[in-house]
């Protein structure tokens, strides 16, 4: 008999590990939750049909044709999926009581070349749709998509309702899970008149030992995200900042820190009417976390 296809979800039951404090046990359920379902049921509904049929003869006779006439078939049908073995960070940027507390986020972190404020409270769309719950819903989306494609995804916060984790943490979160690549996803809070999303590039960094290494493949990352991103989710490059959809910082310690490859996406404008009616549809943002994953694969198919 053939073997059975591989089912089309290869999850990780990630339980968060490494994400400390900020990981609860809900997240991991709701995670594991998702496994059963695809790993018991065989993808392919021919295969289910053949499991449920009486053994006739018939039956018999063409699984076994069809074994001995084409092995190359089935070895291909069982080849990984574009990410297993990958492990991305999707850092959903602030957090959802992080305005709760300003003696934490305001206490500052060394983040390589200066010092700057633990964290930020994120801005809040025209909608009211506050960037931390933004980031938290695009992120989960993302997770599904990169989880759908084999990846094992480490989230940097495993809710929407805590503190933190710091900016320095969240890049060290990637470091610690050896990411192939990690995505901080973020809203900006522009003028009001500027509309579209740009890619944040880390820039040198030479006090922080390995970083610089990172520099040259988060470009990379960047630029498949940005084209990617682009053309899947038709938001228009950041027209009131960087250059072409693209900047480069050293002043961000989510950035700063890394040694793993790594950017920052600022995926729309929230502040900006148009932008921010796209970014509250969860239609719209499915696209968007496809265009994310898009992004990703291109980048560690190279
Ligand atoms: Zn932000």
């Amino acid at each position: 008999m053939p073997r059975p296809p591989l089912p089309a979800v290869a999850v990780v039951a990630l339980a968060l590990a490494g994400c400390g404090a900020d990981a609860e046990p809900d997240v991991a359920f709701e995670g594991a939750a998702t496994v059963p379902p695809s790993a018991a049921t065989p993808a392919d509904p021919a295969a289910a049909a053949a499991l449920d049929r009486p053994a006739a003869p018939d039956a018999t006779r063409v699984a076994a044709t069809t074994d001995a006439a084409a092995p190359a078939t089935a070895d291909t049908e069982l080849d990984d999926p574009p990410l297993a073995g990958r492990t991305i960070v999707v850092d959903p940027g602030h957090n959802g009581a992080s305005a709760s507390r300003p003696d934490v986020i305001n206490r500052t972190v060394w983040i390589g070349n200066r010092r700057k404020a633990c964290q930020a409270v994120g801005t809040t769309s025209v909608r009211g749709l506050p960037e931390h719950r933004y980031t938290w819903l695009l992120a989960g989306a993302l997770r599904d998509e990169l989880r759908a494609r084999g990846a094992r995804v480490v989230l940097t916060r495993g809710d929407d309702r805590g503190v933190g984790p710091c900016i320095d943490r969240r890049a060290r979160i990637a470091n610690a899970a050896e990411a192939d690549a990690a995505v901080s996803i973020h809203g900006d809070g522009g003028p009001a008149t500027g509309r579209g999303f740009h890619v944040i590039l880390p820039g040198r960094v030479p006090q922080v030992g390995g970083h610089d290494a990172i520099v040259a493949p988060s470009r990379r990352l960047g630029l498949e995200l940005r084209r990617a991103y682009r053309r899947g989710s038709g938001m228009p490059y950041a027209t009131y900042l960087g250059r072409a959809g693209l900047d480069v910082r050293t002043d961000l310690g989510g950035l700063n820190l890394l040694r793993v490859p790594g950017v920052m996406i600022e995926t729309g404008n929230m502040r900006n009417a148009t932008d921010a009616r796209r970014m509250s549809s969860a239609a719209w943002r499915a696209r968007a976390a496809r265009a994310l994953a898009d992004g990703v694969t291109r980048f560690l198919e190279r």
